[in-house]
């Protein structure tokens, strides 16, 4: 029988796990307007008359409001006007340029590691970290809720994996206890949780890793930029340091594209190793230049004063981080409660599987230091309104 997608796609809608698609017109900050040819946002025009096509977005990961800010855009524009567009080629035939180790360079400053190595995303840095690091023989110990890329990246490499309750140290030290003693061993934990929020006990992760010889590698994609000391993260707020650290550029730095930190070894073996570094094309220019205007930005006043506004309003919603899950269960609820606050002006997402586990359906609110005083007030009277509990 011919394979139908039709069908497939027939039986996603049927569980409510389609994922929609909506075009956003012009910038993304603090509030993003829709095309209308999205009609079924169900927000077009709210019931007091409103534009519902422009809303405030409680659903980006732009933790900062860097994403449009003006030396991003002008680091961009020089950086293409020196260095033209494409690279060409991946970095160790002929792509590599000064800019990118320019950027490189700045980011090991920043994080106080030896050395840093671009990857084009996230997930492309994951996918090619876990498999270069952990090779067969190894064990790898991973937090049951990490993030898809390093779910592939463990899926990818030839250790043995061991999966840990989130969060749970006790469990993985018995874990690390009833290892073989063979191979190498590899922690791999988010700082902030993706879907949750929540964070990691690094410090005690750090004592494991050091008791039982193992490399802690930490994903820190949704803490860089927003915590710790000029925002280098929970771990340096936590006063430990990670074997590697896992950052991204498309979240509170505001524009595309990752890194890994590590020693100088580490690095130096990733470069020869970590296949979605060595089979990539470098990045475009314009990229890296945002990138770097980005880290230059850390240290200054400017951004301790939008790191202070993204506190003021994770307090107020008495939140563990920027990250607030409001854990429905169904689907179809979790979907009926985005479109509630869709149509009182907020821009929201259901979250559902894969990303969450079935029954944890969610509508995932992003706080960002871009939003108004007002505007989170006024989400949490709403969140209240609509029965919002604190996970
Ligand atoms: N790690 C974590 C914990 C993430 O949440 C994400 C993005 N959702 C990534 C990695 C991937 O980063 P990017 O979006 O840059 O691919």
């Amino acid at each position: 029988m011919p394979i139908s997608f039709r069908e497939r796609l027939a039986a996603l809608a049927e569980k409510h796990l389609i994922r929609e698609r909506y075009t956003r017109q012009g910038t993304q900050g603090a509030t993003i307007s829709w095309e209308r040819s999205n009609a079924d946002l169900g927000a077009l025009t709210t019931s007091d008359g409103r534009d519902g096509t422009s809303l405030v977005n409680v659903s980006s990961n732009d933790y900062l409001g860097l994403a449009h800010h003006p030396a991003l855009q002008s680091g961009a524009i020089t950086a293409m006007a020196s260095h033209g567009n494409g690279a060409g080629a991946s970095r160790l035939l002929s792509g590599n340029f000064a800019l990118l180790d320019e950027l490189e360079n700045a980011v090991a400053r920043w994080l106080g590691f030896e050395k840093a190595l671009w990857f084009s995303s996230g997930y492309l840095a994951n996918i090619g970290l876990v498999p270069a690091l952990a090779e067969e023989g190894d064990h790898i110990f991973s937090d049951a809720l990490n993030h898809a890329s390093t779910i592939d990246g463990c899926r990818l490499s030839k250790a043995t994996l061991h999966i840990y309750p989130h969060r749970d140290v006790a469990a993985l030290e018995r874990a690390l206890q009833h290892c073989p003693n063979t191979g190498h061993k590899f922690i791999l934990s988010e700082s902030v949780f993706s879907m949750d929020g929540d964070i990691a006990d690094v410090a005690k992760l750090r004592e494991l890793a050091d008791q039982h010889d193992a490399f802690l590698v930490l994903d820190e994609a949704h803490a860089l930029g927003c915590y710790g000391p000029q925002g280098t993260g929970i771990a340096r707020a936590q006063g430990v340091t990670p074997d590697v650290i896992i950052g991204t550029f498309g979240k509170a730095l505001g524009s595309q594209g990752a890194f890994v930190a590590a020693s100088q070894d580490v690095i130096s073996w990733l470069w020869n190793r970590a296949r979605s570094h060595v089979f990539a094309t470098a990045p475009h220019p314009a990229v890296v230049g945002s990138c770097l205007a980005a880290i230059q930005l850390m240290p200054t006043p400017e951004a301790a004063a939008r790191r202070a506004n993204l506190r003021r309003h994770i307090d107020r919603f008495g939140a563990a981080s920027a990250i607030v899950p409001w854990i429905i269960g169904a689907e179809a609820d979790a979907l009926a409660m985005a479109k509630k606050l869709a149509d009182a002006g907020y821009w929201a997402q259901a979250v559902r599987p894969p990303t969450v586990a079935p029954g944890t359906s969610r509508v995932r609110l992003v706080l960002s230091a871009a939003h108004s005083d007002e505007q989170i007030e006024t989400l949490r009277a709403l969140c209240q309104r609509y029965g919002f509990a604190q996970k």
